[in-house]
């Protein structure tokens, strides 16, 4: 047997292969006294949809396979997190000699040690930095990801949600558009295609869609789409508040438009932008649109849209 390091090392190059792939990083190796590695396991729980499919299970599993019996005497199981109770009670049924384990489990749960008796011998913080890091890096990337994905979209279809969609129209409009547009065009085009009449319209008349959007709770913006007959998807709107940009938003709205084009069989999403846009102009860019034409719209009132056509390909 080389020492308990080693054999460590090899249950945390499981864990490293879990973590890359989306499990919880928990890594185990069955090891027979001669130093014979005789089952490895990571978790699997994830992909393998299966709440037993934990590393020591795995390790335990494959070890009872190639030595041929249920029997573990004269094995330790090494596992880079100590083990719960599932596992806890796989290792004394297994009546492995010994368990080693590098990170201490923090939820509280009982342990092993206090499971076991004298029935196994336990040794927990082998590599026990690499070992909680592991976790610890795992963890943290989660949380992060979690943060990126927390908007919710409600379709606008009863009176108030209509209104609501209305209202976040007009106070971002009026807070955006100075740059770009007079303020006269803004009251107009606010009246003429964001009022709740004119969305209700749109939805009635020409197939439109509006969604409210929910961060943390609140609305923070909203975004209009239609299906075309060209079968493109046309994103009409979308606005988030001031206070809420920067926050990825913009990211998981075109992560949902592209889950909704494929699962409507549509090919592309495509919009235009007012020519003065930069801001916007520079977010679908970095998004992946592209520019594929450009066009003048005359909109009443002696007023019109200059406007560049932008249009993200989805496979
Ligand atoms: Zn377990």
């Amino acid at each position: 047997m080389k020492s308990d390091e080693y054999y460590m090392s090899i249950a945390l190059a499981l864990a490293e292969e879990a973590a890359a792939d989306g499990e919880t990083p928990v890594g185990a190796v069955v090891v027979r006294r001669d130093g014979f590695i005789a089952g490895r396991g990571r978790n699997r729980r994830e992909k393998g949809r299966n709440a037993l499919y934990h590393a020591e299970i795995l390790a335990v599993d494959e070890a009872c396979r190639t030595l041929g019996g249920w029997r573990l005497n004269g094995c330790t199981l090494y596992v880079t997190l100590e083990p719960c109770m599932m596992c806890s009670g796989a290792i004394l049924s297994s009546r492995l000699d010994r368990v080693v384990f590098g990170a201490y489990d923090k939820t509280g749960e009982t342990t092993l040690s206090e499971l076991a008796g004298n029935r196994v011998s336990v040794t927990g913080g082998v590599s026990e930095a690499e070992c909680s890091e592991l976790m610890k890096k795992f963890f943290d990337r989660l949380r992060s990801e979690r943060k990126m994905s927390k908007l919710n979209f409600t379709e606008a279809v009863t009176d108030a949600q209509i209104e609501a969609a209305a209202a976040l129209a007009d106070e971002i409009w009026h807070e955006f558009f100075p740059s770009v547009l007079s303020a006269e065009q803004i009251d107009y085009m606010v009246e003429k295609f964001q009022s709740a009449r004119a969305m209700k319209e749109q939805m009635a008349s020409e197939g439109y869609k509006y969604f409210l959007l929910f961060g943390g709770g609140e609305r923070v913006g909203y975004t209009a789409i239609k299906h075309d007959s060209d079968g493109r998807l046309f994103l009409s709107k979308l606005y988030v508040k001031k206070e809420h940009r920067g926050k990825g938003y913009a990211t998981e709205v075109f992560e949902f438009l592209k889950r909704y084009c494929r699962e409507n069989g549509l090919s592309a999403v495509w919009l235009t932008v007012n020519k003065h846009n930069k801001i916007a102009i520079s977010v679908y860019e970095k998004r992946g649109f592209r520019k594929i034409g450009e066009g003048v719209t005359d909109i009443g009132n002696g007023f019109v849209m200059d406007d560049y056509y932008f249009q993200l390909d989805v496979d």
